[in-house]
């Protein structure tokens, strides 16, 4: 059976293909569109316009406009266009579903997943945005009463990228608008659709015009140039690779602007001697083939007793051979097609490389033939220590696994990288569990389990994995300003 024909006619009537600036859907002034691709079939699926210099000063100027009034909108009134918001995707989730899988490519049950993770942070910002409490003291020498009250930053570029095209636009939107904020979202050129959606569920949630403006772009630098440059503009929060928020980082440093930065990983995955070999090995299933293994979360690098390695790249083989790969809209398809040809070229790289080092490949290791940007999944046994692809972030349905002798041996392997966002550990000992808790050097990590991804716990990095956290009461922190009001008594 193919894919459902009605489910794409619906998904993509979702989609505006115009772009949103000041509650306004339009062309961009020099008539330039952009194609999105189905990495499945290799199809185009609609054609976005696409923002330029023009588009991304009109957006700031709209945005900049509202600033003021949408920050005095009283917070329960913003919440509840968020609570609109959230119930209108989720009335509609299996269309938004699908309309990931038909530009990203992930399979329809893990795009489900990634609409309801996504569609949460307007849930739970709207539960947060009458939370921006203050505090008061009193000075230790006393005559003098310190009060602190929250303010929004102002307005905000939020970047996105193509590998969670929903959930990363409203981790940003849900807090941004919660904390009185407005702000211009640029999408990711391979991924718009998904986020022109969202914008269209704001609007239809009631969100004034100039609040939310939805820009894809052919450059995104061009785009974005302006608005960075802009006086107007007061923080820039960006997920993407580490590259590019490096640069971001120095454009954002003359208006001095706050930042958030969400940036590459390079997940370490440890099972210990006593681990549970069922429990690792389902997890690292869970944790490499989640979003086709394209998430920043993603386990990337299996560091495995060498009492256990054998056995266990030996049974991830056996349930990756077992995969069914194919169009994510197909049922029972449990791995999608990688987002770009270029992807599958980098992540094929990766792995000759391995091969080159001594990798054992246990199994894929290759292309299927045909349309589609596939690779099938691969698990390498026997990596030796140096390998490069230890140390890249790998992106693709890849799973290296190398052995360690002691636990010193494995964190001082995980630790050597200069990225640490999540970690995963395998162990019955629970001052092991703490050791690592303390030594690991990520934002994030898992115990004895997959992906734990949640809207209502901080996502986000160490080293250079970025600055700031994303969900949970701390989301909405990245969004405000504390002011300081001293009282004399
Ligand atoms: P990317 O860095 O190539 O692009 C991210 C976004 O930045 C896109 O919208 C892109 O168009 C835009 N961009 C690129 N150059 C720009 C410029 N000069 N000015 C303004 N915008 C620019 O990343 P990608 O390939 O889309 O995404 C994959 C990367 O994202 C991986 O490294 C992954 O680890 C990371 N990621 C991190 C998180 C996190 O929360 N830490 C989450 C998802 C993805």
């Amino acid at each position: 059976m193919g894919p459902n024909r009605e489910l794409i006619d619906k998904a993509l009537a979702l989609a505006p293909t115009d772009l949103l600036i000041g509650g306004e859907w339009g062309p961009a002034a020099s008539g330039k569109r952009l194609p999105v691709v189905n990495p499945a079939t290799e199809e185009v699926l609609a054609e976005v316009a696409a923002g330029g210099r023009a588009e991304g000063r009109a957006a700031i100027d709209a945005a900049a406009a509202v600033a003021k009034s949408w920050a005095r909108t009283p917070p329960r009134q913003r919440a509840d266009i968020l609570r609109r918001a959230f119930e209108l995707i989720t009335a509609r989730a299996e269309e938004f579903a699908a309309l990931i899988t038909l530009e990203m490519g992930k399979p329809l049950a893990d795009a489900l997943g990634e609409v309801r993770y996504g569609a949460e942070f307007f849930r739970w910002y709207a539960e947060e945005a009458a939370r921006a409490f203050g505090r008061t003291a009193v000075s230790p020498e006393g005559g003098l009463d310190i009060i602190t009250v929250r303010r929004p930053v102002g307005p905000c570029l939020l970047i996105t990228p193509w590998n969670f095209p929903l959930a990363m636009a409203t981790r940003k939107i849900g807090p941004a608008l919660a904390a009185g904020c407005v702000c211009v979202l640029k999408p990711a050129s391979l991924t718009p659709l998904s986020a022109l959606a969202v914008g269209r569920v704001l609007v239809e949630a009631g969100a004034p015009a100039g609040v939310v403006a939805v820009v894809p772009a052919e450059s995104s630098a061009a785009l974005c140039g302006p608005i960075l440059a802009d006086p107007a503009l007061r923080k820039l929060s960006f997920t993407g690779s580490t590259p590019v928020g490096q640069a971001l980082l120095a454009e954002a440093a003359p208006g001095v602007l706050r930042t958030s930065m969400e940036l590459g990983g390079c997940a370490p995955f440890i099972v210990f001697a006593d681990a549970d070999l069922d429990v690792a090995v389902a997890a690292a299933v869970a944790a490499k083939t989640r979003s086709n293994g394209e998430a920043c979360n993603a386990a990337n690098t299996f560091y495995v007793h060498e009492s256990l390695a054998e056995a266990f790249a030996k049974r991830l083989a056996e349930r990756f051979r077992a995969l069914s790969v194919g169009d994510g809209l197909a049922p029972g398809v449990e791995l999608g097609p990688l987002v770009s040809d270029r992807q599958r070229r980098d992540v094929a790289d990766l792995v000759e490389a391995a091969r080159a080092d001594g990798a054992e490949v246990l199994t894929g290791g290759d292309a299927p033939a045909g349309a589609g940007f596939f690779y099938n999944p691969t698990v390498l046994g026997r990596v030796p220590p140096g390998a490069a692809i230890l140390s890249a972030e790998i992106f693709g349905p890849v799973a290296p696994v190398t052995s360690f002798a002691t636990a010193d041996e494995a964190l001082a392997r995980a630790n050597a990288v200069d990225v640490g966002l999540a970690g995963y550990v395998h162990t019955r000992d629970l001052k092991l569990i703490q050791r690592c808790v303390r030594e690991l050097e990520v934002g994030m990590i898992a115990v004895n389990t997959g992906p734990i991804s949640n809207a209502a716990a901080p996502f986000g990095g160490v080293k250079r994995s970025g600055l700031g956290r994303e969900g949970g009461p701390e989301g909405l922190e990245e969004y405000l300003e504390t002011i300081y009001v001293g009282l004399p008594t």
